[in-house]
């Protein structure tokens, strides 16, 4: 039973987090469509107007953060629903990049403006994703259980055991 993420999953969960709340959807869209749907580099380039090198970037640094593709596959195929309800902070205005929640000009994509000056939502948003995923991946040990246990468990949930 998964009862705690790894602090290597966590770090991946801010990762993406923070890409959401600085506006940068496409990073997300990326790497579902490469890590998880199995598309090519090219494919995934053309299809969000990046770059192939810019995709196989985006998805080195998160495989590096957990340490295998499959691993970043599970966790970006359950978080990403979610991550994609995240609305950005940092909204472009004429080319000029505003943060929402203060008002202030930024340059460069924003994260570390974010990291140390609207810290407590970056976590609040983890925490609410990290109690999810935990959630989602209980389920997956279940389907794992022996046949026996899972007819337990179907019993259970049909309410042929009264306690
Ligand atoms: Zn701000």
């Amino acid at each position: 039973m998964v009862q705690r993420l790894s602090s290597a999953v966590m770090a991946l969960l801010e990762y993406l987090v923070l890409k959401m709340l600085t506006g940068n959807v496409k990073v997300i869209e990326a790497l579902r469509q490469y890590i998880v749907d199995g598309l090519s580099p090219s494919s995934v380039a053309d299809n969000l107007g990046l770059s192939k090198h810019q995709v196989r970037g985006y998805a080195q640094r998160v495989i590096e953060k957990v340490g295998d593709s499959r691993r970043a596959s599970m966790v970006i195929s359950k978080v990403y629903d979610m991550l994609i309800r995240i609305e950005p902070v940092i909204k472009n205005y004429g080319g000029r990049k505003i943060c929402v929640l203060c008002g202030e000009e930024l340059r460069g994509s924003g994260e570390d403006h974010i990291r140390k000056r609207h810290y407590d939502i970056v976590r609040r948003y983890v925490k609410l994703i990290a109690s999810v995923l935990r959630m989602r991946l209980r389920e997956i040990s279940t389907h794992k259980l022996t046949l026996g246990t899972k007819v337990t468990q179907l019993s259970k949930s049909l309410r042929l055991y009264t306690r």
